[in-house]
């Protein structure tokens, strides 16, 4: 038998980290199904794109760049660890977009909402607790057990309780403290561990803590504080919401660019200001090559799936936009380098890049397989079905962390995912499909 599309139902009822940020996701309403056949069509009048609806902010707003707004670089405060009180800077003196920017939490969870104490269960605490971590390097600073423990700023705290984290992540406990401290970073970490916050807390919070100063201006040239470079398109789109979300209303304004997407919309978004770009390496060199925009401000770097960067090629556009544009050099920068593996290559780029960095590895170096049981059923052709949903009503009855668990299936085409996410919606289970022949705006729309 070929490999079962019930093989897979059954390795996600652990929970693995592999899907974690899936299962992060609010659960498909009923009202968000699109049936297969109506899928891939253009909106109708009554159905905004999503691109659309993800815009909001008005065109004519304040633009950054334009020589309009005052700008921000580096001041007294760079690098010297937390601060509070006065000592944060909001950057509402420059250009207040809290009244325009999108609530990335949906309407229920407002600026004046009560934030609810209950706990985000994308991570599996319970199999992190003995996850052996391994730090090395000069004055390593301490790990930290709490969010309380590392003044990150009012506004990133309160959108942290608005993620409902609870406690930081192995990763989170040891890389945040590194990089406050202004020290440079390599992390060996598995996907779905909490790596997108390690790296965008220390960020976001030192952006914060910037004093203004000028950025060059009067050219369409935009000078992003901090980059954070991705494989593909979707690691960076999945990048961008979560960093848009613990920025939101600290004026710290996230940007993105990927290839195999017009850059005109990418242009018009970046016009309207940067501090944090999120990119691919294709893109990102075309934007540069363009003069569209400049490394010259970089005061943090953050290279995310490093050696899947590798895998894919991308050595090349990764050298060039970090030693051969205008980037400041290793120590004049913060940099943070995440790969699940440390191979030769992804050691030749951190001495490359990383200035007196601390070397951390959380969990097994390159495993990421040592949470999910693999369990292998013989089923039938004719019971595939009706075991996938006795698989399901058990997944329903025994439910994760007290909620119900979501599902990967995988199987063959197209086709059949089609018809399994028909068959399932009619029976009861909110299902969308990812495949070649729909559009990730329909996908995302739906998962969201
Ligand atoms: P990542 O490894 O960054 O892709 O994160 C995996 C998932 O864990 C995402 O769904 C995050 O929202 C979630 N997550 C990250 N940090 C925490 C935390 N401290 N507490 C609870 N969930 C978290």
């Amino acid at each position: 038998m070929s490999t079962s599309w019930a093989d897979s139902v059954s390795a996600s009822e652990n929970a693995a980290p592999a899907s974690s940020n899936i299962s992060a996701l609010p659960r498909p309403t009923r009202s968000t199904y699109v049936p297969p056949h109506l899928r891939n069509k253009p909106p109708t009048s009554s159905e905004p794109p999503a691109s659309s609806r993800e815009s909001t902010e008005p065109a004519s707003g304040p633009r950054w760049g334009s020589g309009s707004r005052p700008d921000f670089g580096r001041g007294q405060g760079y690098g010297s660890g937390g601060r509070s009180g006065s000592g944060w800077n909001n950057r509402s003196g420059g250009w207040d977009r809290r009244e325009r920017e999108v609530n990335p939490f949906g309407d229920d969870v407002g600026a004046e909402q009560p934030v609810a104490e209950e706990e985000n269960t994308g991570i599996n605490f319970d199999a992190y607790e003995d996850i052996p971590v391994e730090t090395s390097g000069e004055n390593v600073p301490p790990a930290v057990n709490t969010f309380a423990e590392i003044d990150l700023g009012e506004a990133l705290n309160l959108n942290i309780r608005r993620c409902k984290y609870v406690k930081p992540t192995p990763v989170q406990r040891h890389a945040i403290p590194i990089s406050i401290g202004g020290r440079d970073l390599m992390a060996c970490a598995q996907t779905g561990s909490g790596k997108t916050a390690a790296f965008c807390f220390p960020i976001i919070s030192g952006i914060m803590r910037e004093q203004y100063v000028q950025r060059p201006r009067g050219s369409r040239t935009v000078y992003p504080l901090a980059l954070i470079l991705a494989p593909t398109r979707e690691l960076s789109s999945q990048i961008h919401v979560e960093a848009k979300k613990f920025s939101y209303q600290t004026g710290v304004k996230v940007v993105v660019a990927y290839g195999g997407a017009p850059i005109n919309q990418q242009l018009r978004e970046l016009e309207r200001g940067v501090d944090i770009l999120v990119a691919t390496p294709g893109r990102l060199v075309d934007l540069l090559e363009r003069a569209r925009v400049s490394l010259q401000m970089i005061r943090y770097l953050a290279l995310d799936e490093a050696d899947r960067m590798l895998d894919m090629g991308f050595e090349p556009q990764i050298r060039k936009i970090v030693q051969q544009m205008d980037m400041p050099p290793p120590g004049m920068r913060q940099t943070m380098l995440f790969s699940a593996t440390f191979p030769k290559e992804i050691q030749r780029l951190a001495s490359d890049f990383l200035a007196n960095y601390i070397f951390l590895a959380v969990g097994r170096v390159g495993s990421s397989t040592d949470l999910i049981v693999q369990r292998v059923e013989f089923v039938h052709e004719s019971d595939k079905r009706s075991h996938l949903m006795d698989l399901l009503h058990a997944q329903v009855a025994n439910g994760v962390h007290g909620k119900q668990a979501l599902t990967l299936v995988f199987v063959e085409t197209k086709k059949g995912a089609d018809a399994l996410e028909h068959w399932l919606y009619m029976n009861g289970f909110p299902a969308t499909t990812i495949h070649g022949d729909r559009t990730q705006q329909r996908t995302s729309i739906e998962i969201i």
